[in-house]
């Protein structure tokens, strides 16, 4: 227990440590990062500890997990993020777990929101999820319809778009990465004038590269097992 201890405030305190570091070489404030846990097959016991040593954000990709989770932390100040695919038949348990959607990609989705939405009497903030490398196995609005989805989500009033979030393909360097942390960083500044004021979150980012997520404008990163250690 006390050497778990130990083991997650190194991690933490070497993230948020590479935060502030990656913010001040481009000249950010580290205020404008936020961390995300990605707590996906880690106990809830790591969670806790983690909250208490001052992670605020959670993302879970099943909400299952997440439902089993929160019942073993209840009443912990933490915002709960769904950033795994979401099915429309499981909508409805998610708008009670989760603070945000992350990963809406699809108006069949938004519909499902829509509808429970009206019926919980809740407005339900949300980042679309974008397939920046445009890979068949991977959800998301490609970059090129971006503009049409947005435009058809304007009928959906219980639904705030407050960012855009993607997960682009993995390499084991970082620098290949680059090209489509740049590319989210410009689709978000291209949309953003006709967007509300909320609209101004860019979640990308995961254990491997979110220092170069973050000196290309990444405004949370999702970090699992960099911050928790191995999944089970
Ligand atoms: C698992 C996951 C992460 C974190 O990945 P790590 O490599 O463990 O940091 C981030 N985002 C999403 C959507 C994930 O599924």
């Amino acid at each position: 227990m006390e050497k778990l201890k130990k083991i997650l405030r190194e991690n933490y305190l070497r993230i948020t440590e590479q935060i502030e570091k990656a913010c001040e070489r481009v000249g950010r404030s580290p205020s404008e990062v936020k961390l995300l846990g990605a707590a996906k097959k880690q106990v809830p016991e790591k969670v806790k500890i983690l909250n208490e040593l001052g992670l605020k954000l959670i993302g879970e990709n099943y909400v299952q997990e997440a439902e089993k989770k929160q019942k073993v932390l209840k009443d912990l100040p933490i915002e709960w993020h769904c950033i795994g695919r979401l099915q429309t038949n499981k909508v409805k348990k998610a708008l009670k777990l989760f603070h945000l959607i992350e990963t809406l990609d699809r108006i069949e989705l938004a519909q499902a929101i829509q509808k429970y939405a009206e019926k919980l009497n809740l407005t339900v903030p949300v980042f679309i999820e974008i397939n920046i490398g445009k890979e068949e196995t991977k959800a998301g609005v490609l970059p090129e319809a971006l503009e049409d989805f947005l435009v058809e989500l304007t009928k959906f009033d219980k639904i705030k778009i407050k960012g855009l979030m993607c997960l682009p393909p993995y390499s084991e360097n970082p620098e290949e990465t680059r090209p489509y942390f740049v590319k989210m960083r410009e689709l978000f500044e291209r949309v953003k004038p006709y967007m509300d004021e909320e609209f101004k979150e860019l979640s990308m980012g995961t254990s491997g590269d979110f220092v170069v997520a973050i000196e290309e404008g990444a405004t949370i990163v999702r970090i699992g097992e960099a911050l928790f250690g191995k999944r089970e």
